[in-house]
């Protein structure tokens, strides 16, 4: 394989889609060297068929506001690979959704869901829609629409869709309701469910918490933890919230929490109380992070601005992609950061993520650290399988073997001669190796 010939065709034949280019780039320029000591691969342009989706939904999503105007949005659905098992991957609700972003996603979620250990295949799906600003009923009838076609190209044993930004336990919710009633079928058909129909426990807390079990496994490399850490968090959504709350039981302090609009800095750290107040405010009130400030004026907020210019020991980006530049990140070395673990999808960029190898600062790519997340939905799969319903310890456990064997994954294939530990080249090789070996076994098709 020449990875900048392959990669230079597929932006000649999806042009405009650069955050996909950008992933494959990634993936590519790491697992180029392995690839290329297996000749059958090339044989059978593997890599070609690994990086094009299998196939992709597009349809048109039409629903009533509570106006009684009639909106169009457009829903998608990319079904990326599915050597090792159902396709499996999110579904995001949001303004800045297109083809080129849910791409990326569908292939990163590729390589993930084989580092989990799991039988899951790689998909993503979403729409432009953001439920931010809509009432609860406007939500549900968006949800209902979008399911009635997306529900002709899933099913527990195909696809498997679950939740990602802006789709949180009420969308999966119904989402469910209407896939059951559209199909007359009670089946494992999502996963973030809730947990009176089928919802794992730990599902909701599970990216947050398996990116802190991942970060503390990095750290222990060193012979160190985070107990006393300092820990900038961006995002104060799902995994923001429960990486905080993580970090505050393994005795971290979290100084931010940030939203699209700005970012609160509490010098005191956010202790478990405020972290209550956050969950609250996100979870019920639907609020914004600034309301931080009206209720804890020691904190600042900032608007318009990412907090990683703070000073602390640890970076948890958990909000979005390309959250996190060069600029930041090498803010972020100079105030002594010693590592970051990405809870979010590709929030780092290439220049970025290069400023911080260089340092030699610890940096795992969320294909590795946020998998604890997905990790669940496949434990939650084999519970509706099973039909049964496993304790919290039980999963809890099951999720921190799972970020612990991943680490250990990329320890293996990312150590470099120096001692240093490249968790992309370790999460993309380790990943790689199995969907190809599956998809060698399987035929060409
Ligand atoms: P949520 O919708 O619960 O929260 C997203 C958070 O990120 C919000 O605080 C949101 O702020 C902020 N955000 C969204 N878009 C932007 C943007 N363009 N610029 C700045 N901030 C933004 O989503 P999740 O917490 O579920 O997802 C966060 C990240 O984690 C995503 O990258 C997702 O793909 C990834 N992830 C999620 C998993 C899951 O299980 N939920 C699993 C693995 C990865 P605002 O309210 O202003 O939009």
């Amino acid at each position: 394989m020449d990875a900048k010939k392959v990669l230079e065709d597929l932006k000649r034949r999806f042009p405009n889609e650069p955050e996909y280019h950008q992933a494959v780039e990634e993936v590519l320029a790491t697992i180029e060297e392995e690839y290329n000591k297996h000749p059958e691969f090339d044989k059978v342009n593997l890599i070609e068929r690994l990086c094009i989706p299998d196939r992709v939904y597009t349809f048109r999503v039409t629903w009533m506001d509570d106006n009684g105007n009639y909106q169009t949005n457009t829903g998608y659905r990319i079904q990326h690979n599915n050597a090792i098992g159902p396709y499996k991957g999110g579904i995001r609700f949001h303004k800045s959704v297109n083809l080129g972003i849910l791409k990326f996603l569908a292939f990163e979620q590729t390589f993930k869901n084989s580092l989990t250990t799991l039988p899951m295949g790689g998909a993503k799906g979403g729409s432009d829609f953001s439920p931010r600003g809509k009432s609860a009923a406007e939500v549900m009838r968006f949800c209902q629409a979008f399911m009635l076609e997306l529900s002709r190209n899933i099913g527990p044993d195909c696809d498997v869709p679950a939740g990602d930004i802006g789709v949180g336990g009420r969308e999966v919710g119904y989402m469910f309701g209407a896939y059951k009633k559209y199909t007359r079928q009670f089946q494992g058909v999502l996963t973030g469910k809730g947990r009176e129909f089928g919802g794992s426990l730990i599902r909701p807390e599970a990216t947050g918490y398996g990116t802190v079990y991942f970060l503390r496994a990095m750290l222990k490399t060193k012979g160190d933890s985070i107990e006393g850490k300092k820990v900038l968090i961006s995002g104060s959504g799902n995994v923001a919230q429960y990486a905080a709350e993580k970090v505050l039981q393994l005795g971290g302090t979290v100084m931010t929490m940030s939203d699209s609009d700005g970012y609160i800095y509490d010098p005191e750290g956010i202790d478990r109380a405020k972290l209550d107040y956050i969950f609250d405010l996100k979870q019920v009130q639907r609020g914004r992070i600034k309301e931080y400030v009206n209720e804890y004026p020691n904190a600042k907020y900032v608007e318009g601005a990412k907090p990683w210019f703070e000073k602390a020991d640890i970076a948890l980006p958990c909000a979005t992609q390309n959250e996190l530049n060069e600029e930041a990140a090498k803010a972020l070395v100079a105030n002594g950061c010693i590592a970051v673990a990405e809870g979010a999808n590709m929030p780092t960029t290439p220049e970025a993520i290069k400023v911080f190898q260089d340092a030699k600062i610890l940096y795992s790519p969320g294909k590795a650290s946020n998998a604890g997340g997905v990790s669940v939905s496949g434990l939650e799969m084999t519970q509706n399988s099973e039909r049964l319903s496993w304790t919290a310890e039980e999963v809890d456990a099951k999720l921190l073997w799972i970020m612990e064997n991943i680490h250990e994954n990329c320890v293996k294939y990312g150590t470099e001669p120096d001692g240093y530990v490249n968790y992309v080249k370790g999460a993309n090789v380790a990943g790689f190796m199995k969907v190809a070996k599956a998809m060698m076994a399987q035929g060409v098709f």
